[in-house]
């Protein structure tokens, strides 16, 4: 059997570098608590996603958690938002006692349909939580428009976008706030890791002492918060990775491009369109198959990959409005283009160290 590929695998600098790079920790004992690479990788992340202001946090799911709860939304207040999209972001809304409603999404790019949302809208509803998913970037100017018309706070999941940019804006600049993930499997990592960009300096200051358990000072503690420290370790191959993550972005466009050169054109086999004035990172690379034109249906597909060792995923099925935990506990909602694709997708093996010619295999099997 030929050499088994995994669908993703974790960008690393050289061993020497991250040594190099967390060697004054064993001078400074200073391991967490906002320390000086905390400090450090604040300032270059601001500056690389061109963002006014950024919290590091723990992780992309408790970035998203916290952001809400900073929003201060009124308790069993609902949130539009899409159940196309990873486990965290529907979760994110009900672990902060808020009530998500799903908005469809559109077929081309999966990302929320906001000709949608007016219909969701109720007396109720305190906000809209929209994913650019699979580094698709959000119809941003129709949400922000339904958004200010009814009074709603917007927060972005941008866990698929880092580095992104929408007509030379930094994507994390959209919406009240956007979180981003920087999770081992993601185009940019930290190990683990997250992070909230926001503009508003209260909203700041509330989201900095819920991420260290509430407290304010010494003696303050003024909000139920939770702990979501980013430690020096972390930040330390967050540096490193930050110094490389062009080079990688780099190497998962040549994959990409050889995906779409051979993928392109194909009966039945649907692609995601290439998005006019975004600078993308080539974070996933989703194919969807109509089994009557394409003559396979995905499962298949993905059976086939697997026979060759090659694993590719169904991302996102089931959606999230279709997890055990939320059956009989939340209006499901009806979207019917997210259920189809669903039911249709699979997202490709897709790294930087991804060579050609694997790609070339991935692609013969699927067409084969
Ligand atoms: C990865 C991801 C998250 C959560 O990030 P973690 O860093 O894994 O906690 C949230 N939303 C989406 C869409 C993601 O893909």
């Amino acid at each position: 059997m030929e050499k088994k590929i995994l669908v993703t695998r974790s960008s690393m600098p050289p061993f020497e570098e991250y040594a190099d790079e967390i060697k004054d920790l064993w001078e400074s004992r200073w391991l967490t608590n906002f320390g000086k690479k905390h400090r450090q990788l604040t300032e270059e992340l601001t500056a690389y996603l061109g963002v006014k202001n950024l919290q590091l946090t723990v992780n992309g799911h408790m970035a998203l958690e916290l952001a809400l709860t900073a929003m201060g939304l009124e308790k069993g207040s609902e949130v539009i938002t899409t159940p196309f999209t990873f486990a965290s972001t529907t979760h994110a809304i009900v672990r902060n006692g808020l009530v998500p409603v799903f908005c469809d999404i559109r077929p081309d790019d999966c990302t929320l349909d906001a000709s949608k949302l007016e219909s969701l809208i109720t007396d109720r509803t305190s906000a809209i939580l929209p994913v650019h998913v699979y580094g698709n970037i959000c119809d941003t100017d129709a949400i922000e428009k339904v958004a200010k018309k009814h009074g709603l706070r917007v927060i972005y999941d941008a866990a698929h976008t880092f580095g992104e940019t929408y007509r030379n804006e930094g994507v994390g600049n959209f919406g009240d706030a956007s979180i981003f993930s920087f999770h081992a499997t993601k185009v940019y990592n930290t190990i683990e890791g997250g992070a909230v960009c926001y503009k508003d300096g209260a909203f700041g200051r509330r989201l900095y002492e819920l991420v260290d358990f509430g407290i304010a000072d010494e003696e303050t503690v003024t909000g139920v918060g939770s702990n979501a420290k980013f430690n020096e370790f972390t930040a330390a191959m967050g540096l490193c990775n930050l110094r490389h993550v062009d080079d990688e972005i780099a190497k998962r466009k040549r994959v990409v491009e050889r995906y779409r050169e051979r993928l392109s054109g194909i009966k039945g086999l649907h692609l995601n369109p290439v998005q006019k004035d975004v600078k993308s990172n080539y974070a996933y690379f989703p194919v969807f198959f109509d089994p009557a034109e394409f003559g396979k249906n995905r499962d298949t597909v993905m059976d086939e990959l697997a026979g060759a060792g090659i694993g590719a995923r169904k991302y996102f099925y089931p959606l999230t409005s279709d997890f055990d935990c939320y059956k009989g506990v939340l209006p499901h909602g009806r979207t019917p283009v997210a259920d189809e694709k669903a039911s249709t997708v699979l997202t490709l093996p897709l790294y930087a160290d991804l060579t050609l010619s694997d790609t070339d295999r991935i692609c013969d099997i699927i067409t084969g």
